[in-house]
């Protein structure tokens, strides 16, 4: 029994599980999503979703994806690079999807009592699928999953408190600068690389991986 387990209920009246809200992993790569075949006799069981369940008291988001992930599916920290989160605020309660691309290949299985079955799917193939109802309203704004962010930070900013803020919580998207693109995601997880001044070179450098937003002190308020 963990300290998240449990029914609760949110401001709208729906009854959910997970006294601390609840996360899962959506982990995408070339095109195909690893879903989750629940077994029957879990709560709106018999469909498809992501692993994922209650958040313990003292965990983040992030880190209950990962662990639920791993409980339920055998994934490693190490099989995924994190994009971002989206948050499904039902005030009371909240469910994370952790959003992340596949870092090297990823052969999932079911892994406990809680799937039937844990494999890669085509992203066309999905609306397919019975889904279950929370994943299947996160699905319908996730296809498009925004490149990495990477933050090439000054050597100003760096010992900014602020910046590790934006490290661990991530960059609120509709903060994001034109160009930059969110995907429906709530936050980007960002890379953080330090730079020496100017920081021009290295934002150059790492274009060619992903997103890059470069990082002047008086940015960082404007991100968090
Ligand atoms: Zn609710």
């Amino acid at each position: 029994m963990s300290s998240g387990d449990g029914w609760t209920t949110c401001a709208a009246g729906h009854r959910h599980w997970g006294l601390y809200g609840a996360a899962g992993l959506l982990l995408v790569g070339d095109g195909r999503v690893i879903l989750q075949h629940r077994a029957p006799w879990t709560h709106q069981g018999d469909t498809w979703g992501i692993p994922g369940g209650a958040r313990d008291s003292h965990e983040d988001a992030v880190t209950a994806a990962l662990r639920e992930a791993r409980e339920e599916a055998h994934l490693s920290a190490a099989d995924v690079d994190l994009i971002g989160v989206y948050i499904d605020d039902h005030h009371g309660w909240s469910y994370t999807t952790v959003v992340a691309r596949a870092a090297r290949t990823v052969r999932p299985y079911a892994a406990n009592a809680e799937s039937v079955a844990v494999r890669w799917h085509a992203v066309a193939e999905v609306a397919g699928l019975r889904l279950h109802p929370g994943f299947a309203s996160a699905w319908a704004r996730l296809q498009d999953v925004p490149p990495p962010l990477y933050l090439v930070v000054s050597q100003a900013a760096a010992d900014d408190p602020l910046l590790e803020r934006l490290r661990l919580t991530g960059v609120a998207t509709d903060r994001l600068p034109p160009g930059l693109a969110g995907g429906g995601l709530t936050r980007l997880l960002p890379r953080v690389v330090l730079a020496g001044n100017p920081t021009a070179d290295l934002a150059r450098r790492y274009a060619e991986r992903g997103q890059v937003l470069t990082v002047e002190p008086a940015d960082l308020k404007l991100l968090a």
